[in-house]
C-alpha cells in the first residue's frame, strides 16, 4: 500500500458527534487526527483581530501568505497553533464561531487550508474531520463517514457541552444557531456540506458515544480486512 494506514474522512452537521468520534477513532487506531474546522477558526481569529475587510482580496491574500497554521495531537484531541500561538481555546469563542462562516467561504482561504490538509494526510494513517473532506479534500479516501443527528439531540449535546464549560445559553438560541450554521454550510457555493458518494451515513441521535465510535471502528476493521483479502 506504501502508506502508513488508511485515510478516513468524517464529515457531517454541526454537533453531530464528528469531533468526538474522529478523535477517539484516531486514538484507538494510533492515527493522526486532523480537525479542519479548527484550522478555519484559526484563520478567522487572525482576520478578526486585524479587523480585515473580507472583501479586500489583496489584503486577504497578503495576510494569508503571512499565516502559519499547525496542529499537534494532545491527550484531549488536537491543539491548533496560529503563527506559533496556541489558539485552541480562543477559537471556540462565540465571537469566532459567528465570524468563521464568511471566512471559510473565501476561495483563497479554502485553497490554502485544503493544501495543508492534503499534505498532512497524504501518507495515510489519518482521521480527517470537517465538511468537505470526502467530497473535496480526499475524494479517494479509503473510508468516508457522514454523521448527522436530529436537531433536538444536537441542541441537547451542545447545551451540555457548554454547561461543562460553565457557559449558559437557552436551548432555543442554541437550536437556532446550529440550524443557521447547517443551512449556511449546505447552501454555500464553496465546498458545501454534503455526503460524498459512497459515504457511510451514521445517524447518531439514538447512539451513545461508545456506540458511534465502535460503529466506525467496526467499519474500519471491515475495510482493512477487505484490503488484505
Ligand atoms: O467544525 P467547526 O464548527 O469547528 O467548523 C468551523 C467552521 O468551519 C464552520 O463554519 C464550518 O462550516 C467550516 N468548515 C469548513 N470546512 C471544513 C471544516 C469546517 O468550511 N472542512
Amino acid at each position: 500500500m506504501g502508506r502508513r494506514g488508511l485515510i478516513i474522512a468524517i464529515d457531517g452537521t454541526a454537533a453531530s458527534g464528528k469531533s468526538t468520534t474522529a478523535r477517539r477513532v484516531a486514538r484507538d487506531l494510533g492515527y493522526r487526527y486532523v480537525d479542519t474546522g479548527a484550522m478555519y477558526r484559526a484563520v478567522a481569529l487572525k482576520f478578526m483581530r486585524q479587523s480585515l475587510p473580507l472583501d479586500d482580496q489583496e489584503a486577504v491574500v497578503r495576510v494569508l501568505q503571512e499565516t502559519d497554521i499547525s496542529q499537534v495531537i494532545a491527550n484531549s484531541g488536537a491543539r491548533t497553533f496560529l503563527d506559533g500561538e496556541d489558539v485552541t481555546d480562543p477559537i471556540r469563542s462565540p465571537e469566532v464561531t459567528a465570524y468563521v462562516g464568511p471566512v471559510c467561504e473565501i476561495p483563497q482561504v479554502r485553497e490554502k487550508l485544503v493544501d495543508l490538509q492534503r499534505q498532512w494526510g497524504k501518507d495515510g494513517g489519518v482521521v480527517v474531520e470537517g465538511r468537505d473532506i470526502g467530497t473535496v479534500v480526499f475524494p479517494d479516501a479509503d473510508m468516508k463517514i457522514f454523521m448527522d443527528a436530529s436537531l433536538k439531540v444536537r441542541t441537547r449535546r451542545r447545551r451540555q457541552e457548554w454547561e461543562r464549560k460553565g457557559l449558559k445559553e437557552d436551548s432555543q438560541s442554541i437550536a437556532t444557531g446550529i440550524d443557521r450554521r447547517d443551512r449556511r454550510d449546505s447552501e454555500r457555493k464553496q465546498s458545501p456540506l454534503k455526503a460524498a458518494p459512497g459515504a457511510i451515513h451514521v445517524d447518531t441521535s439514538g447512539l451513545t458515544i461508545e456506540e458511534q465510535v465502535n460503529f466506525v471502528l467496526e467499519k474500519v476493521r471491515e475495510a482493512k480486512a477487505a484490503q488484505k483479502g
